[in-house]
């Protein structure tokens, strides 16, 4: 059996958005799934748009999300003369030509065909057929090189998403394949962006094109090329669209945001993998899985046919279930990312950061949100005056500071703090929530926290302590 191969092919304008990085997640698994090897191809040949930038948000975001290449990235802009060889060639022997056809020319006839309420299309004047004589070729005029699309008869597919795809031939007429040489290129000009994917997609033996489907119009041309040079068509697997949370096609004009943007908000590269599958691919009526499980599932039989709607507010659920199963030894390093970029440097071994993450995870969907549960005990708080005013009243304020008194002696732990608190209430005769409001309003910097006695289990026993002793300041 050959050996699977796909690719991701992105152009590197503007930056890569999760709707753009799903053409990415979908190759990358059917190559894992299918011991393949995914390519990724960087497709960089419209100078003026494509950057660096770009290709480095590219790059940075696949391995973010671990769709990690096994071969490439190919640069086109690197290739440019294998399509110039490749073009020469089929000038060679006659699978393409020559045309000499004036700008001027190629209007008066669209407008001829418009006006005849026709397809606008070539009209292969300077296509080479036995018998014919072609027009004498213009002085100072340099030409394009087109395909020669064959005739009659009909270019088919069966699509993995879309199901059966015929496209007369007539529909097509001979693709420019180089565009018109400038003086010192030899003849042959830059390539076109179709005839370069086409001669790519045979060099890099790809088996299965799974891409977006603003390309299907490509495909029957590409089809056609492929076969002139001998080489068998791959699968053709076209991804709907993904639309934004308004129904427009999802881009950076309409606000989408670069895929690495998500991990600087705390998301979870599983968390964001699982989405992205499912916006476009089921498996039953799973929607949390992880990325094994994605990889024993994955196939081509169940990619959606509709276009799939982006929803953030899902996203964040979806990642709130990653956080909540992740095992804290995991989620360490990323919340220990997230409090430096808070300005809160915490060593890797501080004795309270899987406890605490343990006891937060299950309330955050983000792992900047652990992070601002957690800043409370990687640095000084500073309560809010008005916290201060509203909870830590001149009623509790004795029972702090009997409480600050009793803390040292018991054994550190949840029911050994439990214990004193509850003394304390009975001492002053308050209710909970007074002393335990005023207590995380003081310790914590917020009035409201998981329960309190396994909050401040989390801190050393002295720093609860002098922040509860701060009160009387
Ligand atoms: N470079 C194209 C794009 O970014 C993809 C081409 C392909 O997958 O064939 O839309």
């Amino acid at each position: 059996m050959t050996q699977v191969r796909t690719r991701f092919a992105p152009s590197p304008t503007g930056f890569i958005h999760l709707g753009n990085i799903r053409s990415a997640l979908f190759p990358w698994a059917y190559a894992r799934a299918n011991n393949g090897v995914f390519v990724l191809r960087i497709e960089d040949t419209d100078i003026e748009r494509s950057s660096q930038e770009a290709v480095d948000v590219i790059l940075q975001s696949m391995q973010w999300l671990g769709l990690t290449p096994d071969e490439g990235p190919y640069y086109q802009m690197q290739r440019m003369d294998r399509y110039r060889q490749v073009v020469a060639q089929m000038l060679d022997s006659g699978l393409a030509y020559r045309c000499y056809v004036t700008p001027a020319e190629l209007d008066e006839l669209r407008e001829r065909q418009l006006a005849a309420k026709q397809k606008p299309r070539y009209d292969g004047r300077w296509r080479p057929e036995p018998g014919k004589t072609l027009p004498s070729v213009p002085d100072g005029i340099a030409p394009v090189i087109r395909f020669r699309n064959p005739q009659g008869g009909t270019v088919v597919w069966e699509d993995k998403v879309k199901g059966r795809i015929e496209i007369s031939n007539d529909e097509l007429d001979d693709l420019v394949i180089a565009r018109p040489a400038d003086a010192g290129e030899d003849g042959i000009g830059t390539p076109t962006y179709n005839f370069c994917v086409v001669v790519d997609d045979i060099d890099m033996a790809i088996t299965h094109v799974i891409r977006g489907d603003d390309h299907v119009n490509n495909t029957p041309r590409q089809i056609n090329i492929l076969r002139a040079l001998g080489a068998v068509p791959p699968v053709y697997a076209h991804l709907p669209t993904v639309l934004n949370e308004q129904g427009e096609k999802m881009s950076k004009r309409h606000g989408a945001k670069p895929v690495t943007q998500y991990r600087d908000e705390g998301f979870l590269a599983d968390a964001v993998v699982n989405y992205l599958a499912r916006l476009g691919w089921s498996h039953g009526d799973d929607e949390i899985f992880s990325r094994e499980q994605l990889l024993q599932w994955f196939n081509l039989d169940h990619l959606g046919k509709s276009a799939g709607q982006f929803d953030e507010a899902k996203l964040r659920w979806v990642n709130s279930q990653h956080i909540k199963a992740a095992d804290a030894a995991r989620l360490t390093p990323l919340v220990i990312e997230q409090l430096q970029r808070r300005g809160a440097n915490v060593a890797a071994d501080a004795a309270w950061l899987e406890p605490a993450i343990n006891l937060f995870k299950d309330r955050c969907a983000t792992t900047v949100e652990l992070a601002e549960w957690l800043e409370m005990l990687a640095r000084p708080v500073e309560p809010s005056a008005q916290d201060l005013e509203d909870h830590v009243t001149p009623a509790v304020l004795p029972a702090i500071e009997s409480l600050a008194k009793r803390l040292p002696d018991v054994s550190w732990d949840k029911a050994g703090i439990a214990t004193a608190i509850k003394q304390t209430l009975g001492e002053f005769g308050l209710k909970m929530p007074q002393l335990a409001t005023a207590v995380r309003v003081l310790v914590c910097g917020r009035p409201q926290t998981p329960s309190v006695d396994a909050v401040l289990a989390l801190f050393e026993c002295n720093i609860v302590v002098a922040r509860l002793q701060k009160a009387k300041k």
